[in-house]
């Protein structure tokens, strides 16, 4: 049985760019037939606010999106919100930590930032790690950490990452791509890459669609999938929608918010159209609902290019300004 899933955090509103990820990752879902996840990614737990999470919902409910496993639907594979799952990545982390994968590290900030400029850097992060902490003597590491808290690195593997994107197509990232990474902060917040690695395993995630600023995480995530021993799903990738000045859709892009756009009484079926067109599903935009796209949906059909939102089109969106 497929099962995929939809992953938001609850630190924004939902926009139109991670509408069209649950839009698309449900698709995938329900053309097959398999179980929708949908998992709260609050781990940060100074960044989230529940009050965003129930709107989440809300809109997801509102696009005509559900989930069969989730807040207010079946719980057998949850807790479905990271900040309930911490006794499980302590539980990975003990493993790692039992095979040797696992270090302290003491470096500052300002220390990262100055070996910048050295090669295999996962795009989003810059430089990688050079591992300076890693060869620390036992006796070296318990003088540093009598002065400072350390977060925790793993050490990657030697081999070089492949993998077939479902949308991007074939990935290659050479070896020590990256670089060691923190699974744990020195303030003790377990990273973005352990957590996600831990839930999809642990949920039985088989196919992780989601946005394309994440395809540098995925070697790093397929290194811990080897590492803890897990069977990683298959992982697609799909465009994000980009502002005009070329950036990540985001709240200073307007008010695109999904709820905003359900409050100026726009239509769901508009957004969904709109989804399925810029997600190269339909020829024009027009008002669909979610469940008339199942038929016939397949990733193939997914456009691979970024997509611009220009304002005249955030207008069309609009009930009040279109027809003005
Ligand atoms: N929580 C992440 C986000 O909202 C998504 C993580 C994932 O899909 O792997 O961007």
């Amino acid at each position: 049985m497929k099962r995929g899933r939809f992953a938001p955090t609850p630190s924004g509103d939902m926009h139109l760019g991670n509408a069209k990820i649950a839009l698309l990752s449900w698709l995938q879902m329900r053309a097959v037939g398999g179980i929708f996840v949908l998992r709260i990614e609050d781990i940060d737990i100074q960044r989230s606010k529940p009050e965003i999470t129930e709107r989440i919902l809300t809109d997801l409910r509102w696009l005509g999106l559900d989930w069969d496993e989730g807040p207010g639907a079946s719980e057998v594979s949850g807790p479905y919100y990271q900040s309930q799952r911490t006794e499980l990545y302590e539980e990975a982390l003990a493993k790692l930590a039992a095979e040797g994968r696992l270090y302290p590290c003491f470096c500052s900030r300002a220390e990262l930032l100055a070996v910048a400029g050295a090669p295999h850097g996962l795009s989003s992060e810059g430089a990688p790690y050079p591992g300076t902490c890693r060869g620390l003597s036992p006796e070296e590491r318990e003088r540093r950490a009598q002065h400072k808290e350390p977060s925790l690195r793993f050490a990657i593997g030697p081999a070089a990452v492949s993998f077939i994107d479902g949308i991007a197509g074939p990935q290659v990232f050479p070896p020590g791509s990256g670089g060691d990474f923190v699974v744990r902060r020195a303030d003790r917040m377990y990273s973005y890459q352990l957590a996600v690695t831990v839930d999809d395993a642990r949920m039985g995630i088989t196919d992780v669609l989601r946005g394309d600023d994440l395809l540098d995480s995925t070697p790093r995530q397929l290194h811990l999938y080897t590492a803890l021993g897990l069977t990683p799903p298959d992982f697609a990738h799909a465009p994000l929608i980009l502002g005009e000045d070329g950036r990540r859709l985001a709240k200073r892009h307007g008010d695109l918010g999904i709820s905003a756009l359900r409050a100026a009484g726009t239509k769901p079926e508009t957004v969904i159209g709109w989804l399925a067109y810029i997600s190269g599903l339909l020829d024009q935009p027009e008002d669909v609902s979610a469940k008339d796209l199942i038929n016939g949906f397949h990733l193939d059909r997914i456009s691979r290019e970024p997509f611009v939102l220009t304002e005249t089109m955030v207008r069309q969106l609009l009930p009040n300004t279109s027809q003005s």
